[in-house]
């Protein structure tokens, strides 16, 4: 990050409860422009709501929510629109790709409808993501790991300072899942911030920052592991 610039993503005391009684208690988070951050936690923990709030979606009841740098409670309803269409990308569980369109179209769409305009910036980053080769393949055709690379592409084609996905490598063997994770780590690359929600220590533990979200509370588990490091410095032994 530099040093300068505001973390892509900052929520402090953040809270949305539904008509149900459910939803999130408290989240505080950052995660700062090149990293890459997991949110764990069991089923009905909140982890969607979290994305909803994070991803503009849903407005929260209390605290703050930056994101880079725009104090977003301040924003009327057609700027957070823009915020979210301009700084925001989100890979869903269910993708959403287009099956009528081919791989870089799919891409290319995270712009708008002017699909050739667009062309070269999502043929780069199919590149960049090893997949040139299926670039100008139909969506219905490609196998269920480059799907989703090619979500994260949509997701990060436009250059968002937050990249939002939601279970990117749930239910995929170990080496696709990998190639997942590569693409979120090309997408912090490009300069996004990165927070995904997973189920999977292994993903979560290759993650820079790690969360943990337990009946709505989110904790900071770096923070924790940071702790633990330096009393075990202070006390050796
Ligand atoms: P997770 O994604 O971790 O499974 P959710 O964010 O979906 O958790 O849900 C958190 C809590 O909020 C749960 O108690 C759930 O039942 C409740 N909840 C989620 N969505 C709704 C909704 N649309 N209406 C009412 N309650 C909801």
């Amino acid at each position: 990050m530099h040093p300068t610039s505001p973390p892509a993503v900052l929520a402090e005391q953040l809270a949305f409860k539904y008509g149900s009684g459910g939803g999130l208690v408290r989240a505080d988070l950052v995660v700062g422009t090149g990293e890459m951050a997991a949110v764990e936690g069991p089923s009905g923990a909140g982890k969607s709501t979290l994305l909803a709030l994070l991803g503009l979606i849903l407005r929260p009841d209390a605290g703050i929510l930056r994101i880079a740098g725009e104090d977003t409670g301040l924003l009327a309803q057609g700027d957070r629109d823009l915020l979210r269409r301009r700084s925001i990308g989100i890979v869903l569980q269910d993708l959403g790709l287009l099956p009528f369109l081919n791989a870089w179209e799919n891409v290319a769409a995270a712009f708008g409808p002017r699909l050739a305009r667009h062309r070269a910036a999502a043929r780069e980053l199919l590149g960049e993501l090893a997949l040139d080769d299926v670039a100008d393949a139909p969506v219905t055709q490609l196998s269920g790991g480059q799907r989703r690379r090619i979500a994260v592409a949509r997701a990060a084609v436009k250059q968002p300072a937050l990249v939002l996905a939601d279970e990117p490598t749930s239910g995929l063997d170990p080496r696709t899942a990998d190639s997942v994770m590569n693409a979120l780590r090309t997408c912090a690359a490009r300069g996004a911030a990165v927070l995904l929600v997973t189920h999977d220590a292994a993903v979560a533990g290759s993650c820079g920052r790690r969360y943990v979200l337990d009946g709505g509370v989110l904790s900071d588990l770096s923070a924790s592991d940071r702790a633990a490091q330096n009393a075990g410095e202070v006390s050796p032994g």
